[in-house]
């Protein structure tokens, strides 16, 4: 009887005098409240999300039953009406999850749910939006066409944006231009007041929503023009999610006025070359490696003061070979024979020949400007090439 005495009197006296457990301030909830509220919504959304809220609510369930009971042991000096209050209406948070558990859930969701997550909170703000996250969803949409050309075009974007801060800050604007970063691409008016930094998910922003003309090269620019059939040009593109295609702006032909295309599909668009202008000359470094029928693509510009455009060919034999493999001497010559089977024969842009020793650049202002040599190596890049084959072949 001593003993169950002495238990029950060091409970009291431990109960009586322990420190209090601070709550959770009031704004907790309602982190939890956006949370299942943002669950509720993406499960209409997207069928993944409802497991993603089962897989949730089973590791909360099983996670916090442990947590609210604790709290609610430590209510028991209050009315027990309150009791039953604290045991119903504990909800778990988000943020009560383990950092890896958080992020594996994180890398599950498509860009859309990343941001409406980023909506949540500050601290979700920041993890949804890290470069980890947004690698993945770069790579897999825009990793064919957007390469490092465009990369080093979206750091000069952001350097001289930044320098429009700067300015405006000087005068005392930008307090009032960017209060909260909002991260909405359907909000035309909340994504204006973005922030433009050098973050991946910046750039992905600024790519979905148009705003970021980058470069890139066009197959078949113009789409359907004869002129233009089995060509690559260079252009400025801007996507338009409402079409998946793009806007396209390419470099002015001398004094005429800039082209422009739209409803540009993804399967006509590569990536832009690194440090490349359509008007620099090429320095061609495979000529001594050309053999017939070696795939290759070349520079070519119908005057000096037009930019150059990419034209697919092949290497022909010359005319004194009879194309049989086993006695053709044709790479041994200095004289390449350059083959546009698309043109007929006899159309005077069916052949061209250039030295191996020293081409450069090699026309007139009738036939046109050939200039550097690219071969072309790769099995993805010729067939690239060859699915823009015309149906009928031109004269
Ligand atoms: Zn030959």
């Amino acid at each position: 009887m001593l003993i169950y005495f002495v238990t029950f009197l060091s409970f009291v006296v431990f109960y009586k005098f322990s420190l209090p457990i601070k709550q959770l301030p009031p704004w907790c909830n309602e982190i939890k409240l956006l949370f299942f509220r943002f669950l509720e919504d993406l499960s209409v959304l997207l069928p993944s999300a409802k497991s993603l809220k089962s897989a949730l609510s089973i590791y909360f369930s099983s996670n916090m039953s442990s947590k609210t009971k604790r709290k609610c042991y430590n209510k028991l000096n209050t009315k027990p009406t309150e009791k039953i209050e604290t045991a119903t209406t504990i909800e778990p948070s988000l943020l009560d999850l383990p950092d890896l558990a958080l992020e594996t859930i994180l890398e599950k969701l498509e860009p859309t749910d990343l941001c409406k997550m980023a909506c949540v909170s500050t601290y979700l703000r920041d993890v949804c939006l890290t470069d980890h996250l947004w690698k993945q969803h770069m790579q897999k949409k825009w990793g064919k066409i957007v390469g490092l050309a465009a990369k080093n075009e979206w750091l000069l974007h952001v350097a001289s944006q930044k320098h429009i801060l700067d300015e405006e800050a000087r005068r005392g604007f930008l307090s009032k231009l960017w209060p909260v970063m909002t991260f909405q691409f359907n909000d035309d008016k909340k994504a204006s007041q973005s922030p433009v930094t050098s973050s991946i998910a910046s750039c992905y922003k600024a790519l979905e929503t148009g705003k970021f003309w980058f470069p890139a090269q066009v197959f078949n620019r113009e789409n359907g023009h004869v002129g233009f059939i089995m060509s690559c040009y260079d252009a400025e593109l801007s996507y338009d999610s409402q079409t998946d295609t793009f806007d396209a702006r390419y470099p002015p032909h001398g004094p005429r006025a800039m082209a422009e295309e739209s409803g540009v599909t993804w399967d006509r668009l590569r990536e832009a070359p690194v440090d490349y202008s359509p008007h620099d000359l090429l320095t061609s470094t495979c000529l001594n490696d050309l053999r017939p029928k070696d795939h290759i693509e070349i520079q070519w510009r119908r005057n000096k003061q037009f930019p150059y455009g990419w034209w697919y060919g092949v290497i022909g034999h010359l005319e004194s070979c009879d194309a049989n493999d086993t006695y053709c001497r044709c790479h041994e010559s200095d004289t390449v024979v350059l083959e546009f089977k698309q043109y007929a024969l006899g159309s005077r842009w069916r052949h061209m020949t250039i030295n191996r020793r020293d081409h450069r650049e090699e026309g007139n202002e009738t036939e046109g400007f050939y200039g550097g040599i690219k071969k072309l190596e790769n099995k993805d890049e010729i067939s690239m090439w060859q699915r823009f084959w015309p149906c009928n072949i031109l004269e």
